[in-house]
């Protein structure tokens, strides 16, 4: 059965102590039972952020990783290191990486392969540009982004994964997809992995909007067939926000 996520992606944002302040805020909502709730603190502050939240429903989670166990990476971080800090879950694939870091899908596949080989969830982004929208390209790009970075791990490590659709246009942008724009793709990709693996696999997955997603729109979005949640950058900067978010099923 395919869960409703909700996770927050605080990008380079919240030092120590805003990290404390904001999850003490999380922490005095009720968690409703039908959703996971999932924060991505940046790498300095998770260890404090699992520790803050270890006794409530949420989960820490990292925006990013190295596809190396360890080694002469400067500046890198590898997933056994996020799992002994008690980080089972990570990002990968994020626009912004893909943008400003330049990781390709061929990396991409890497660090799946390193985080699956570790025991961990990944939640993967993938999502058109703009440009590609107007060319009419978006299901393709979609489509290259997902079999480049993803379709290499076999049926069964499927289980370790969330999709997470996030067109490039309507990141920190206030636009956000139309609910019938996100559907559409959703369901796309849906019947993409079922192709690709099987029904239940495809059934089984749960594929996240991100993009803009903020109290007003969440609800209509989430209504989707084809939408099993969100992951949040801005809104998820703000308890409040966040949490009328969570409860927007
Ligand atoms: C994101 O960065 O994953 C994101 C969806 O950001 P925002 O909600 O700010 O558009």
């Amino acid at each position: 059965m395919r869960k409703n996520i909700v996770a927050g992606n605080w990008k380079m944002n919240n030092d120590l102590a805003q990290t404390e302040a904001l999850l003490l805020g999380l922490k005095k909502h009720a968690i409703p039972e039908n959703v996971s709730v999932m924060v991505a603190p940046a790498f300095t502050n998770l260890y404090q952020a699992f520790e803050t939240v270890r006794e409530t429903p949420i989960e820490v989670i990292a925006q990013n990783m190295h596809q190396a166990k360890n080694g002469a990476f400067t500046g890198e971080v590898s997933a056994p290191m996020l799992k002994s800090v008690g980080v089972n879950t990570v990002i990968i694939g994020h626009s912004e990486r893909r943008a400003y870091f330049h990781e390709t899908n061929a990396l991409l596949a890497e660090k799946v392969t390193a985080a699956i080989e570790n025991d961990m969830q990944v939640i993967f982004c993938f999502g058109e540009e703009l440009s590609d929208r107007k060319q009419g390209e978006h299901f393709e790009v979609v489509k290259a982004q997902l079999q480049q970075g993803l379709f290499h791990i076999d049926e069964n490590q499927f289980k370790n994964i969330v999709l997470a659709y996030e067109p490039v246009w309507a990141i920190g942008t206030g636009e956000t997809a139309s609910p019938e724009q996100a559907q559409e793709i959703h369901n796309y990709v849906r019947k993409l992995v079922a192709t690709t693996y099987s029904d239940a696999v495809s059934e089984n997955v749960s594929i996240l909007y991100g993009g803009s997603v903020k109290p007003a729109n969440a609800k209509e979005i989430f209504a989707n067939a084809d939408v099993d949640g969100g992951l949040i950058g801005g809104a998820a900067l703000k308890a409040e926000d966040f949490m009328a978010i969570v409860n927007a099923f």
